[in-house]
């Protein structure tokens, strides 16, 4: 978009220069000096930011290299000066006031004893020039000395150097294999305000716009990469690099393996599903396999159409179950084993399309993506059963924990009452509009809603306003029963 505007510019001067010195009429301009003229006038579309990430990684040292360029706009009518970049694998370094994990769960997030990582910034320049930047945990402050006008492209390109921290998380490592979930960094949400935060140690504290990828990452040939989108692989000299290129994501992942098996299926219109596993039974594969299918085919045919030609599970042993990413999933190695973990697996397809397609802040208002993913994992797994267990839950929910509320993230102690607020009471509000609506205006919801705010970020106001819609009665009791 840069190299574009930069064109259009050099374009415009020559045309100028050209009208100067010869100073043609109209009818002495050519033809196709007129279509270039035309060409200048039609402004550039602000578009969502562009990453392209170049990764090398050093196995010996457990180091990740890299080249990020970031193209974005700013898509308000308000100027800024600032940029803010959250960097996420900061939050794993030593220093850090606000621990990435809570003091309970240190000993299942660091199994081998705590080993730190470290997130170090070479350099960062905008426009092509060097600026000044400073850290504020996780996230990266950029002050501009021009300001970032309305609906004007700016380029960020920054060098940096990543040691992942021997952990069992969202990122990490075990047996030669590593996942790097929430480890590039991103732009931060801006939408006239800049929406920066450090990372939580409850629910997921990962709020980004949807953008376009190109991804490349070198590895020892030894290494296969699982990425975010379709894969392709080359060799060279000892190392294998794999590119990937998607045109839109919430964000980005990969992992790397040496010895992960892949076995694969297609759904039934034709996606595949690649399971990467490393402890699973010939029996557990298929079985997973077969849900998984069959979740991708529930979702296509209730929601809307998965967006991309494939979809990866990769087996790991982090603490938490799993964790979501637009193509690919992370499930913990024992919620495979176990026949119940599948509730897991469909949970994280769910995902594809509350939270990569329609977007929304999962720190003040994770329910849009954690209550649809509960629900329709539910709703999937139960079947006819679903209004009878959900009775059961709302029972257990009613008596055990009444104060129960859905809240942003910062109100919870612990991952426990982050679920019974986000996940369960929020997927039971589902189910009560699905009730509420009725069946046949709900499926309608349900479609029209993901094409209105598909790769936007939608907002509580935004979806009761969108609700309302499909409702032959008034629903701000509804609303106001469940967020009390
Ligand atoms: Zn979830």
């Amino acid at each position: 978009m840069i190299g574009r505007a930069r064109i259009l510019s050099i374009v415009l001067l020559s045309l100028l220069m050209a009208c100067n010195s010869h100073e043609p009429t109209e009818e002495t301009v050519p033809a196709a000096l007129i279509e270039q003229e035309m060409a200048v006038s039609v402004p550039m579309e602000p578009k969502p930011p562009h990453y392209q990430h170049k990764l090398t990684y050093e196995s010996t040292k457990n180091i990740l290299i890299g080249e990020t360029t970031i193209q974005a706009w700013n898509r308000t009518s308000i100027p800024t000066d600032e940029l803010n970049i959250q960097l996420f694998l900061s939050a794993f370094e030593p220093s850090q006031k606000q621990p990435p994990v809570l003091p309970k769960s240190f000993s299942r997030a660091y199994p081998h004893g705590v080993q730190y990582g470290r997130m170090d910034i070479q350099e960062v320049q905008v426009d092509g020039f060097p600026v000044s930047f400073h850290r504020d945990g996780a996230i990266l402050k950029v002050e501009l000395q021009q300001p970032w006008s309305a609906n004007t492209p700016r380029e960020i390109q920054l060098q940096w150097t990543g040691q992942l921290p021997g952990i069992h998380h969202r990122l990490g490592s075990e047996k030669e294999a590593a996942w790097f979930g929430n480890v590039l960094p991103i732009l931060s949400v801006y939408d006239g305000e800049w929406r920066v935060n450090q990372y939580e140690a409850v629910g997921d504290p990962f709020f980004s716009e949807a953008g376009s990828y190109e991804v490349e990452v070198t590895v020892p040939d030894s290494y296969h990469v699982v990425m975010t989108g379709e894969e392709e692989a080359s060799n060279e000299q000892g190392s294998s690099k794999t590119v990937s290129k998607v045109d839109r994501a919430r964000e980005f992942v990969f992992a790397i393996t040496p010895n992960h098996q892949q076995e694969s299926i297609r759904t039934s219109s034709g996606k595949d599903i690649h399971l990467y596993h490393r402890t699973l039974s010939k029996q557990t594969v298929s079985k997973v396999l077969q849900e998984a299918k069959g979740m991708l085919d529930y979702m296509e045919s209730r929601v809307g159409t998965y967006p991309y030609q494939q979809l990866d599970i990769f087996e790991n042993e982090m603490f938490i179950t799993g964790m979501e990413y637009p193509g690919l999933v992370f499930v913990r190695s024992d919620r495979l084993q176990d026949p119940k973990g599948i509730e897991t697996v469909v949970h994280e397809i769910a995902h594809q399309w509350f939270y990569n397609i329609v977007g929304n802040d999962p720190l003040n208002e994770p329910w849009l993506d954690e209550g649809f993913a509960t629900y329709f994992a539910d709703e999937y797994l139960q079947g006819a059963k679903l209004p009878s267990y959900y009775a059961e839950e709302k029972r257990y929910l009613d008596r055990h924990f009444p104060q129960t509320k859905i809240q942003p993230i910062h109100h919870y102690p612990d991952w426990a009452s982050y679920w019974r607020g986000n996940y369960r009471k929020s997927s039971l509000m589902i189910f009560a509009l699905q009730q509420e609506l009725g069946e046949e205006a709900f499926s309608r919801f349900l479609k029209e809603y993901v094409q209105e705010f598909e790769y936007q970020i939608v907002t509580k106001d935004e979806f009761v306003a969108f609700v309302k819609g499909y409702a032959e009665k008034d629903m701000d009791s509804f609303f106001q029963d469940w967020f009390k």
